[in-house]
């Protein structure tokens, strides 16, 4: 089962799993519209999928910032029309820092971005994707958002609030036609784990980094998600950790 043609609108598209994602996506034929606060990253990005015939557009915003992400959805609209899938992957977990020597602004931020961020997601999109009666919304998650890990208050917390957001959406918006789901990804190939590499805190920075799955296999989950076959992860996460959510996205097995 395929979905075409659809305005998918992503979110931390500069590097890593946003990336491949609006590249994977621009591949199967949808409109991508790429977010990031670098702005030039994502020019580029999007320029080399339009110089390869697809279709993307590139909207420097920072999702901690309501009137940034509010802007950001009437730019897709007015290139694309209403956006029909939103991707919230944008996410950070720097600095790593235990409580006790947290810095409680750093701690905010990551709050301001990993949370905030993902509400003001919803909040742009809801009203028109409500109007049309579909729409689908993916929020990525992580096994921090069930777990507890050393150093990662900041993230563990923001994530398990995601998981929150992805049912509570759930709960309001699944009579009227929309599906939201999370996807919790296992560990990741990008710039996140080699920051979480460097930290040197908990076991997650001691894996190998080849250990870590390709963030293009996450673009491949979320392709999934986009499709009949996604509804029956509405209202929680879908897991590339195991082996049948592997094989439902076509992924081999872990
Ligand atoms: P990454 O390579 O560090 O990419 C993070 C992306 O988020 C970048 O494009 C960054 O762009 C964007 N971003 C950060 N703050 C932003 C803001 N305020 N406004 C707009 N964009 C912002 O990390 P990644 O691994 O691809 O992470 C993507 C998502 O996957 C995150 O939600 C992360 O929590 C989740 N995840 C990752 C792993 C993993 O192992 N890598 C595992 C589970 C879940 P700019 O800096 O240009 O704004």
């Amino acid at each position: 089962m395929t979905v075409t043609n659809k305005t998918v609108l992503i979110t931390g598209a500069s590097r890593g799993i946003g990336e491949a994602t609006a590249r994977h996506l621009a591949d199967l034929g949808h409109n991508v519209v790429l977010a990031a606060r670098s702005g030039g990253a994502i020019e580029t990005i999007a320029q080399e999928i339009n110089d390869a015939g697809g279709k993307a557009l590139a909207v420097t915003c920072d999702v901690s910032n309501w009137a940034s992400v509010s802007d950001l959805v009437a730019k897709t609209e007015e290139r694309f029309g209403p956006v029909d899938v939103l991707v919230n992957n944008a996410g950070v977990i720097d600095p790593i820092a235990r409580i006790d020597e947290s810095d409680p602004e750093e701690w905010g931020k990551v709050v301001d971005i990993n949370v905030k961020g993902v509400y003001y997601g919803f909040r742009a999109v809801l009203p028109s994707m409500v109007e049309r009666g579909e729409g689908t919304i993916i929020n990525i998650s992580s096994g921090a958002a069930t777990g507890a890990l050393e150093g990662w208050s900041h993230y563990c917390a923001t994530k398990a609030a995601v998981l929150s957001l992805t049912k509570c959406g759930d709960v309001e918006y699944r009579d009227k036609g929309i599906r939201i789901m999370g996807l919790s990804p296992g560990t990741v190939a990008t710039d996140m784990q080699v920051k979480i590499k460097a930290s040197g805190v908990n076991p997650v920075s001691q894996l190998d980094f080849s250990s870590h799955i390709p963030p293009e296999w996450v673009a491949q989950g979320i392709a999934f998600l986009m499709t009949e076959g996604g509804d029956a992860f509405r209202g929680t996460d879908f897991s590339l950790k195991t082996d049948e959510g592997r094989r439902l996205a076509g992924l081999p097995e872990a």
